[in-house]
């Protein structure tokens, strides 16, 4: 393990939201980000020049809700859509009727399962079953069967508690990767914490960063599994602790 960065001079700082930055809760609409934190955001997202993303699968208004008065760049549903400092939003779009298709089908499997949730994502669909664990292996077997005549557009991203239908070749990595090419990023060194399945796909992105070597990007692991992130921390609220270390830390005199 490596140690993380106590300084945030010369930082790009990306986050994910769920299990990270706030606790997972019994549904999806009941987290809380603490104000002390929504400060560190802010006063991180000061000391960056604007280099600090949130990387989420939500869309970009639920973050702009919870992270509310803040309005940070961020990428939404998995890379779907992304906004930059200066406001730009860019969309990638799917076929709907597709969509459609299995948000229908998926919807008279929850309504036939107590305990699931599904969530409606636009561009693709999310099950929910924190509530009905029993039921993962029958959820994780219907986004299979659904994916399978289109396989081609749509692929299945496994998550904490949920399985995800989403377009194919979206991930958080080309989110990053994007930021990365715009200002402020661009020449900063990346910081990515994620907690899930999905967060591997950045921490793969920020090896590449750089060819990988001493100014590459770090990825910050979140709780415990395996990781291809060289970085750990325990918990949501160790994290909280790391961002309020660096805002407090002075910056370096130049
Ligand atoms: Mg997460």
């Amino acid at each position: 393990m490596h140690q993380l960065p106590t300084s945030i001079d010369g930082l790009a700082l990306f986050l994910d939201f769920d299990g990270t930055l706030v606790d997972l809760a019994p549904r999806p609409d009941l987290v809380h980000l603490p104000d002390p934190v929504r400060h560190s955001l802010r006063d991180l997202a000061a000391r960056t020049g604007g280099a600090l993303a949130l990387v989420s699968g939500r869309p970009i208004a639920e973050i702009d809700h919870y992270l509310a008065p803040l309005n940070l760049p961020a990428a939404g549903l998995h890379g779907a859509e992304r906004r930059s400092l200066d406001g730009t939003i860019r969309r990638f779009d799917v076929d709907r009727n597709e969509v459609a298709v299995m948000r229908h089908a998926a919807q008279a499997f929850v309504d036939a399962t107590p305990g699931l949730l599904l969530e409606d994502k636009g561009i693709g669909i999310a099950i929910h079953y924190r509530q009905a664990p029993e039921h993962a292996d029958a959820v994780r077997r219907l986004a299979i069967t659904l994916i399978a005549p289109r396989r081609r557009s749509f692929t299945v991203q496994p998550g904490k508690m949920v399985v995800e239908i989403k377009p194919r070749g979206l991930d958080k990595g080309s989110a990053i990767a994007a930021f990365m090419q715009e200002a402020p990023f661009a020449g900063r060194r990346a910081v990515f914490l994620g907690d899930d399945l999905t967060d591997e796909k950045g921490f793969a992105a920020l090896r590449r960063l750089s060819g990988g070597g001493d100014r590459g990007g770090i990825g910050v692991k979140v709780g415990e599994g395996p990781t291809q992130a060289p970085c750990r921390l325990p918990d949501v609220a160790a994290v909280h602790h790391w961002l309020a270390d660096l805002a407090a830390h002075a910056p370096s005199a130049h």
